[in-house]
């Protein structure tokens, strides 16, 4: 089969924003001076140690007494410090850097359309003056829908969906659907399915401690009593539990989906059945993207006060719609690097008129979502696509970072050769150390039986190294974005794709050689397989305490900055999860804690401290 590069899409922008007298408080926060909310939902709390002397940029504020609607939870009040303000430099340059190349995606008739070329993973902004009510066809739908690249990918949730969007052609749009009890304030692919949705979430819940452990905490205490938030996520079984521990902590919800793709269309009829206001269904086409979130925000008599938000989409199409909800907007909980990115630039042009969480960054989300879920997740993706056994096989790792040192672990473990590239001597170095051999990829490029890139880089995969693998080799990527390997380079008329599975290709040289391309150079856990549950508990925890916090704060806590949680919550989230492992955490002495100069409770580590 050859192919035809038809036409370069227009390139995707994040929206110029334009913010006219949205400045809530000016009034500078008294970091420290007021109890943080989330800290009133810490775990019981021991005497009254001084706060751990750190150098005074490294030390969180110093906690003051339980106060507001979490405080009742625990008796731990006063224990956790406030999220501190992000003054970093910006790390997302980093994961900017890949955002530049192409993306070409296939349709059924072999066409080829080059995807933008910047800001490759997130959708574009339908023109702002869209109606939504002149809707293409049915056809037209779809065809706008295949050509929208994988939208807000960067944030690691399970993508992948156990069931197909079912034949039904019918666009949930044109669907009028009721639930039980008798309201039409949704919109999914199909009710009926609300039961096999409902057992998913369940499944879900057991994998998911700490969000069931705030449930039960919050009995008869709701911490976000009034809070109403708008949320724009993955819509899957976790995401479910997320929502409905929002609703238990007597939040009211209304949410959209952040990826065309990834909506569970069984999870989000339950959840529409449950009364959650859920606009979302897999497959949807651009127009609809947008159409979901409007119906989210554009409500009669109901105006949001949170957003919980991935990718940025949620955010930013209130700041071009609906400028003015920011009045009553107290905070923004963003999940992505993509989100965050834009979060940055806003506060950095003077723009971001609210206080918002950085949950991306937060210890617990980083360590868990990189090393751990690429740990239990890689094998998964390259078992259910190749069928392949791991044992004696060769296989080089681009990047020894946290996703890199996850995917080697696996398959050192599963008896596989494993070699590591490397342009950092300290990473090189930990791979080393940890019994790898280092390698430049040439030097192992012909023998090979498996190339994994994990550098968050461009290009780590040149056409010349696919030009030397050896037949049969498998090829993919479980960093941020498809340029790690140079897919679009193997877009050329002498080579010919084979389509053998779904994201399973086989591009074959005129010589017959062949390599197996997975996910087209996707991230391969998100597109082949699902995220470990627990993995996402984590993360949901975290966004559901952010909301808290934000939700609960005394004014002028926050300003209009991008903050990160402060690494007594991290700690926190962690200990929730402890009890799942029957672990018993060891406590500090009043002796040790002063010897250490730390408060018996924590924070137990400087914000310097790598994990
Ligand atoms: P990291 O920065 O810890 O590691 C990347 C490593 O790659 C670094 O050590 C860097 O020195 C190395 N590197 C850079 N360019 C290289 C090159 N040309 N050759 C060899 N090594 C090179 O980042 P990380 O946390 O390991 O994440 C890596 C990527 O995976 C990022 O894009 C991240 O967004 C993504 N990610 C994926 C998942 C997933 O589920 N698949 C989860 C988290 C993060």
């Amino acid at each position: 089969m050859s192919v035809q590069v038809v036409s370069a899409a227009a390139t995707a922008k994040v929206p110029e924003v334009e913010l006219k007298d949205l400045s809530p408080s000016e009034a500078e926060p008294q970091l420290g001076r007021s109890t943080s909310a989330v800290s009133a939902m810490a775990p019981p709390a021991g005497g009254g140690d001084p706060e751990a002397p750190a150098p005074a940029a490294e030390r969180p504020p110093a906690p003051g007494p339980g106060s507001g609607p979490a405080a009742a939870l625990s008796p731990a009040a006063g224990k956790v410090p406030q999220a501190s303000a992000m003054k970093r430099s910006d790390p997302h340059h980093q994961h900017q850097r890949h955002r530049d190349g192409g993306e070409a995606l296939v349709s059924p008739d072999g066409t080829v359309t080059e995807a933008p070329r910047t800001v490759k993973k997130q959708i574009q902004f339908a023109d702002q003056k869209q109606e939504f009510n002149k809707r293409p066809t049915k056809i037209g739908r779809r065809s706008l829908s295949r050509s929208i690249s994988q939208s807000s990918t960067d944030s690691y949730s399970s993508a992948a969906s156990y069931t197909d969007s079912s034949d039904d052609e019918t666009s949930p749009r044109d669907k009028q659907q009721k639930n039980s009890k008798g309201s039409s304030d949704f919109c999914v692919k199909n009710i009926k399915q609300a039961e096999f949705g409902r057992r998913e979430i369940e499944i879900a819940e057991q994998e998911m401690p700490a969000l069931m452990a705030l449930r039960k905490r919050a009995q008869g205490e709701k911490p976000l009593a009034g809070a109403k938030i708008v949320g724009c996520t993955h819509i899957t079984a976790q995401t479910a539990v997320l929502m409905e521990t929002l609703g238990a902590l007597g939040a009211q919800c209304r949410w959209a989906a952040c990826n065309i793709y990834s909506t569970l269309n069984e999870v989000a009829a339950a959840l529409a059945e449950s009364g959650f206001p859920v606009f979302a269904w897999k497959g949807e086409s651009e127009d609809d993207f947008w159409w979901c979130i409007d119906r989210c925000v554009n409500v009669e008599g109901w105006q949001p006060n949170m957003i919980l938000d991935d990718g940025g989409d949620l955010t930013h199409w209130i700041y071009k719609k609906y400028p003015n909800m920011f009045k009553k907007i107290k905070g923004i909980v963003e999940e992505s690097v993509t989100g965050v990115h834009r979060l940055y630039q806003l506060s950095k042009a003077g723009k971001l008129c609210v206080p918002a969480m950085n949950v991306n960054d937060s210890v617990t989300k980083q360590k868990f979502d990189n090393l751990y879920c690429c740990r239990e997740s890689i094998l998964d993706g390259l078992k259910r696509t190749t069928d392949m056994m791991f044992g004696g096989k060769q296989v080089v790792v681009c990047g020894y970072g946290e996703v890199g040192k996850g995917c080697c672990a696996a398959l050192k473990a599963m008896g596989s050769i494993v070699y590591v590239t490397e342009i950092d001597p300290i990473c090189a170095l930990q791979a080393c150390m940890d019994g790898f051999r280092l390698v430049k990829l040439n030097e192992v490029i012909r023998q090979v039986d498996i190339v994994i890139t994990c550098t968050g880089n461009k290009n780590v995969v040149t056409r010349e190294h696919l030009d030397r693998m050896k037949n049969s080799c498998i090829v993919c990527n479980m960093g941020h974005s498809n340029t790690e390997i140079d897919v679009a380079s193997l877009r050329t008329p002498e080579l010919t794709w084979e389509r053998v599975r779904s994201q399973v290709d086989h591009v074959i040289w005129p010589d017959g050689k062949r390599i197996v391309l997975l996910a087209e150079g996707r991230l391969l856990n998100l597109s082949c397989s699902t995220v470990p549950t627990f993995v996402l508990s984590i993360t949901a925890t975290t966004q559901a305490l952010a909301l808290i916090e934000l939700y609960n704060a005394p004014e002028g806590r926050y300003k209009q900055d991008v903050y990160l949680l402060p690494k007594k919550m991290d700690e926190y989230v962690a200990s929730l999860h402890l009890p799942t492992f029957d672990a018993h955490l060891t406590e500090l002495t009043d002796e040790q804690a002063k010897y250490l100069g730390l408060n018996k409770n924590g924070p137990f580590k400087p914000n310097y401290y790598r994990y």
